[in-house]
């Protein structure tokens, strides 16, 4: 039963969430507000390592802003991947203007930029509105 250690998105709360249930709509231990994990969920620099790089299933992450263009081109492809991929993969977003360090560390010049991270491991990468079949890619 693959699982992810989630920031619920209402409260705040660390939560883990086992993936496999999706379906069921986990819900929050603290707040009981549903976590949503067939949709991309938004990762701060403060829970970044515990839910990204601490992942029983690979996670593709956005590192977007919202005054980027070709980021919000991106945004309705990676809902898509988010569902087709739910329980399986974790679809990540971080906001590269509120959480500066965390693309400082991985060396973060360009947006749209997308990492696939694999225990703990930045393993693929992709720069730019690279397209439904380049996410698929990352995805797969
Ligand atoms: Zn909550």
């Amino acid at each position: 039963m693959p699982s992810a250690t989630l920031a619920c998105q209402f409260c705040g709360q660390l939560n883990k969430v086992d993936l496999s249930r999706h379906a069921d709509r986990p819900k929050c231990a603290e707040c009981t507000k549903p976590f949503l994990v067939d949709r991309p969920v938004k990762v701060t620099e403060e829970n970044f390592d515990v839910t990204v790089l601490k992942s029983e299933v690979p996670v593709l992450v956005d590192f977007y802003a919202d005054w980027c263009g070709p980021c919000r081109v991106m945004a309705p492809v990676l809902d898509e991947i988010a569902e087709a991929n739910a329980g399986k993969l974790l679809v990540a977003k971080v906001d590269t203007e509120a959480s500066p360090a965390v693309s400082q560390r991985y060396g973060i010049r360009s947006i749209p930029f997308f990492g696939r991270f694999e225990n703990g491991q930045m393993v693929r990468t992709a720069v730019g509105a690279v397209g439904r079949d380049g996410l698929a890619e990352l995805a797969g």
